[in-house]
């Protein structure tokens, strides 16, 4: 689904778990696309399809996904990350994941062809598109937001959902680095906040107010110091 110009969601509509997709499109050389958390190949509870589905909405919006050209994943969990192997050897899609996340993602196999700082990362020779690789630990060691500054977009993994927060019991979480992530994030200029998962809202949260309200309600309910 089109949300703006060269921003595309791919939410989760399933029963069983698996991430939301999102795609910035144009912004590679050769006019190829940039992916982030592809998601499971096939669900883990009831074997839903879920790549089967992503390439399907990809595929209705009128792009293709022979052309995604670099698969950016916010954290190493397997709702995340599965499917970016598909990408990488049926058409050698680059994968990138933050330095810290990069020993368990080997450990499960996958093999990263760019380890992120935080920092800026600068796609396509034009260097059209700017990122901002935000680390922000306490769900995943290496978890990563992505901000989009020039369109106001804030990819936020399992950072931030609508009202919620990743968990912090999995292994390498903290509820006091999570705490200290949101805060961090909290001061951008963010006009579309994009979540990792739809618990109870698509996850797609849209405009400045809605934006800033969210943010609110969390600190508010994790107890963050201002
Ligand atoms: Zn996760």
């Amino acid at each position: 689904m089109q949300l703006a110009k060269n921003l595309y969601g791919y939410i989760w509509q399933g029963q069983d778990n698996n991430c939301n997709s999102y795609l910035i499109s144009n912004c590679l050389d050769q006019n190829r696309h940039l992916l982030i958390d592809p998601g499971h190949i096939k669900t883990k509870g009831t074997d839903e399809p879920a790549l089967e589905l992503l390439l399907k909405g990809i595929q209705n919006d009128g792009l293709d996904p022979g052309a995604i050209g670099l698969t950016l994943l916010t954290h190493c969990h397997p709702d995340h990350i599965e499917a970016a192997s598909f990408f990488q050897t049926r058409i050698n899609t680059k994968v990138a994941i933050h330095r810290a996340e990069a020993d368990i993602y080997q450990q499960m196999g996958g093999i990263a062809d760019l380890l992120l700082d935080e920092g800026d990362l600068k796609l396509g020779t034009q260097e059209s598109v700017l990122l901002d690789i935000i680390h922000s630990p306490g769900h995943s060691p290496g978890h990563i937001t992505i901000f989009w500054p020039k369109e106001k977009v804030l990819i936020a993994g399992d950072l931030i959902f609508y009202h919620s927060t990743g968990r912090t019991d999995l292994p390498g979480g903290s509820l006091a680095q999570m705490k200290q992530s949101i805060k961090r994030v909290s001061s951008l200029d963010v006009d579309w906040l994009l979540c990792g998962h739809p618990y109870g809202h698509p996850g797609v949260i849209q405009g400045r107010d809605e934006v800033k309200e969210n943010f609110q309600f969390l600190s508010h309910q994790m107890m963050i110091e201002p």
